[in-house]
Parts: C-alpha cells; structure tokens; sequence
C-alpha cells in the first residue's frame, strides 16, 4: 500500500532521514519505534506531503505522492494524526469533528462517518457542543483521531497518540487503535511507548538517528535483547 524508498530528508544541513527504506502493506498495523529526534516525525510529515524530500521516492497505491499537495494526499486516502493533540481550541467537538470532513464528499458519507465516529468514541458525543479545548488529554486524542476518521483514511498516520497520557487512557488508544485497523483502516504508528506499540504491530521498525537499524515483527522485537536494553526498560 504504502512504499518508502531510499528517503533522505534536510533541515538545512542537517539531514534528519538517511536513506530510509520500509512498506506498509493493505490491512497492517506498523510502527516506526526510536528514541526522540530519531526521525520519525520528519518521515510521516514527508509522506502526508508537509516536508519535501531530498532524494527518494514514496508509492502510495502504486502512484509516486511526492509531488501531490497534503490535501490532496488527504483526498487520496492518507490523514495524519499529528502529535500534541492538535485540537481547535474554541470550536466545539462537533465543530472540530466538522472540519476533518472538508474533504468529504456527499452529506450522506458524512452523517455515516459521524456516527461511526460517536460509535468509536461515545465521550465525544457526550460533549458534542463542548469547547474542545476543556477536553481531558485522552479525550483531545479521541477527538483528534476522530477528525482524521471524518476523512475516510485508507491508511491513518499516527504520531505519539499515547504520549502525556494518563495510563488508563494508554491501554484505552491503543484498544482503539486495534478496532479502527480491524475495522479496515491501515495504520502507521510512531510511538515511543515501543512495548504497547510492538504489541499491537504486524510489523515495525527501529528508526536510530536517522536511519532504519531494525525490522522485525512485533512479537520479534519484543524479544530481541537489543530492543529490550535500547527501548524497553532492560
Ligand atoms: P520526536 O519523538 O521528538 O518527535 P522524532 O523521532 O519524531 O522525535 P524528528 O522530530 O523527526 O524526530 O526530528 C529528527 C531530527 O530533525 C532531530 O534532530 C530534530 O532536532 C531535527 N528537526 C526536527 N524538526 C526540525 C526543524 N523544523 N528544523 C530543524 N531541525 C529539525
């Protein structure tokens, strides 16, 4: 579904991806597991079209999405969820949930997409009219996924959902993470939270400084020793 090849990508001089290389294949959950300022961000922001690469090519149903503009990228089925829990503040839930669905063709699809949203998400629909920005940290994350939901992404990017969160909430996104993937969404997940993330991974990846140093299923990765010492916990 999803190709990544040979990627390299600059801030000025500083090149945060190395030739990095990984698929994403129909119906997978992946994770990109590493350490802060590994390069992850950089990689999903590069694939939803916000960052240019300097060389290498990225597929996305057989196109080349590289000089496709991030709406469009959004239209063609990819929405990033971007980390910090970017709610609008001001706006109500609904409002927020409103503008994931810019895209959406046909007031049908997106009263479907709302329900399914709320079926997803019941908090949300309790405080339907509430300022998003009054949200619980767990509860901002559920609305921001939702929005991305509004999208009908066939293949959802999501960075950090765990991150700051209470561990209620923890184990609560990445259950959700499953039901949306088993309902027929394609994930790509960046977490540093890398024992839940490779628990609920088909595959992932050991993104160090840039580069790809590991790939492995999720069970795999899990008991590998050098995973173990460098991301969890011994
Ligand atoms: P985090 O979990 O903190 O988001 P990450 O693995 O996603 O980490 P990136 O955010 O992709 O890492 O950062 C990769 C490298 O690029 C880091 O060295 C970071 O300092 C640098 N970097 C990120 N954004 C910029 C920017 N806008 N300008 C310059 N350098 C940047």
């Amino acid at each position: 579904m999803l190709k990544v090849d040979n990627l390299s990508v600059n801030y000025g001089v500083i090149n945060a991806v190395k030739d990095v290389s990984f698929e994403v294949n129909q119906g997978e959950i992946v994770s990109l597991i590493g350490a802060n300022g590994a390069g992850k961000t950089t990689i999903l922001k590069t694939i939803s079209g916000l960052l240019k690469a300097k060389s290498g090519s990225i597929t996305y149903l057989g196109k080349n999405i590289q000089k496709i503009s991030a709406p469009k990228i959004v239209g063609a089925g990819i929405s990033q969820v971007p980390e910090g829990r970017h709610v609008f503040a001001g706006l109500s839930v609904m409002e927020n949930l409103q503008m994931g669905a810019f895209l959406t063709k046909g007031k049908q699809q997106v009263q479907k997409n709302y329900a399914q949203v709320f079926e997803r998400f019941p908090i949300l629909k309790e405080r339907i009219n509430q300022d998003a920005a009054t949200l619980s940290g767990g509860e901002q994350q559920m609305l921001v996924m939702g929005r991305a939901l509004m999208a009908n992404p066939k293949l959802i990017l999501l960075d950090e959902p765990s991150m700051g969160l209470a561990p209620i909430f923890i184990n609560e996104i990445f259950d959700i993470i499953k039901e949306i993937n088993q309902a027929g969404t394609t994930v790509l997940l960046i977490e540093q939270n890398a024992k839940k993330a490779l628990s609920i991974s088909d595959r992932a990846y050991v993104v160090a400084t840039g580069e790809i140093q590991l790939t492995g299923t999720g069970d795999e990765l899990l008991a590998n020793s050098d995973v173990q010492k460098a991301y969890l916990g011994g």
